[in-house]
């Protein structure tokens, strides 16, 4: 069979006012994460379009996940168009929450306005945009009649913001991203419409405490400060562990390149009791929730540890353990306790993995270049395909700019959304096994 891409590239080129319509509509349903407002409508929307063109869809509600209730459902919708033989499935997965929308817009956050050749709106690069691209390059490809060997899917899955649990992670657990029935994936994350994302680097997050004996705030010689505390430990980590940190680069092409190094930042540190801010009334007297005059028997942090591929993860929480016992020999009434939140490990699909191939290819055709290839400094869906699933072949790809991801006026530009359909399209013919690899 012969196929002719040139007219499945002139139908894809013809629908940019479709990926504009979808991406405005997907902009104007405001999934903001947290809490998680409108997943339901959202899902529902998408799951009724691709129902339309033939696809069979699930809702699938991750009961239980943080966050889920009947208020706010954590839903999730797959849809799928199985193949017309025994070629592989390709999975285009997006996910549909936002985070907030922040103050410094000049445009509103859910109209979905379009200026000089953009679509404006919270979501339009991260990544509503490459969610229609995608939805795009699916239709047009079931438009031109072509007989897929494989199945194509498309998922709008929630909470990737806050870690994906009640999303890729609950998708993943109950098999919607494992062999047999998904075999390649992309994420249309919004990388750049000629850069490819093989992975990411690893991240442990980790509360640490430290305790102390409370005491009267007047006489504080009386107790025992966990503040105080605290803030050794911190300047340990300014002191000792940042300097390290910065020494250990990685080969991995990780953007930007300030990223190519192992970073810790500190999230968040609470100690002593929890005022409101204080204030005065017409009186002068204090008002608000009023400081306690006390010594602070605990005071947590929260630790943003981003690794390399060159480290392990059991040195990266042994280095921090070591500096805590340290402190614990040397400084008098030292105590702590460490929790760990989240830890994953670096992932990297290989640069001659089938999505990866299909997608170089793709884009050399489109675009007349050769993509470049990069690696992500935080985690996104990826961990879980790759943990969970155990399904390697996996890459983001998208149009886009990251650096307008949770930026006041995010845009996307139109010309790469109609671009982007295009390689998406031209990957999945080769991955669903329509158009040979060569
Ligand atoms: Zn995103």
């Amino acid at each position: 069979m012969s196929l002719n891409t040139d007219s499945l590239l002139k139908r894809i080129e013809a629908k940019r006012d479709e990926v504009v319509a979808l991406t405005q509509d997907l902009i104007r349903i405001p999934t903001i994460n947290p809490p998680g407002d409108a997943y339901e409508a959202c899902a529902r929307f998408l799951g009724e379009r691709l129902q339309r063109r033939g696809f069979a869809v699930e809702y699938v509600r991750a009961h239980g996940a943080p966050g889920d209730s009947d208020s706010h459902p954590r839903t999730n919708v797959v849809a799928r168009h199985a193949g017309s033989g025994a070629g592989e499935c390709v999975h285009f997965n997006s996910h549909i929450d936002v985070v907030e929308v922040g103050s410094g817009w000049t445009t509103d956050p859910f109209g979905g306005e379009v200026k000089d050749g953009k679509v404006y709106g919270r979501g339009a690069c991260d990544m509503k945009g490459g969610l229609a691209s995608s939805v795009i390059a699916c239709e047009a490809l079931l438009e031109e009649g072509i007989a897929l060997p494989g199945a194509l899917e498309i998922s709008g899955t929630v909470d990737e913001e806050s870690g994906g649990y009640g999303g890729v992670g609950h998708l993943a657990s109950l098999g919607y991203f494992s062999k047999p029935r998904v075999h390649h994936v992309i994420i249309p994350e919004p990388l750049g419409v000629d850069r490819i994302c093989l992975g990411h680097r690893g991240v442990w997050w980790a509360e640490v405490e430290t305790r102390g004996r409370i005491a009267h705030g007047s006489m504080p010689f009386l107790g025992d400060s966990a503040i105080n505390h605290m803030s050794a430990f911190i300047h340990l980590l300014e002191t000792q562990l940042l300097p390290r940190l910065n020494q250990r680069r990685t080969a991995v092409p990780v953007e930007p390149p300030g990223a190519r190094v192992s970073t810790l930042n500190i999230n968040s540190i609470h100690g002593g009791h929890v005022e409101q801010r204080f204030a005065t009334d017409a009186q002068g007297r204090p008002g608000g929730d009023l400081p306690a005059p006390v010594v602070a028997h605990s005071c947590r942090t929260v630790l943003d540890r981003r690794f390399i591929a060159e480290e392990n993860l059991e040195a990266v929480k042994q280095e921090i353990v070591d500096m805590l016992d340290e402190l614990k020999r040397t400084r008098p009434g030292f105590d702590y306790g460490v929790r760990e939140i989240m830890s994953f490990v670096p992932t990297a699909t290989p640069r001659d993995a089938p999505v990866v191939d299909a997608t170089a290819r793709a884009i050399a055709r489109v675009l007349g270049r050769e993509p470049s290839y990069i690696a992500s400094p935080g985690t996104y869906d990826q961990k879980h395909i790759v943990r969970t699933g155990q399904l390697n072949d996996c890459i983001a790809y998208g149009p886009g700019i990251l650096d307008l991801a949770h930026q006041p006026d995010e845009y996307v530009g139109i010309r790469e959304l109609v671009d982007s359909a295009k390689i998406m399209a031209l990957a999945a013919l080769q991955l669903t096994g329509a158009m040979p690899r060569r």
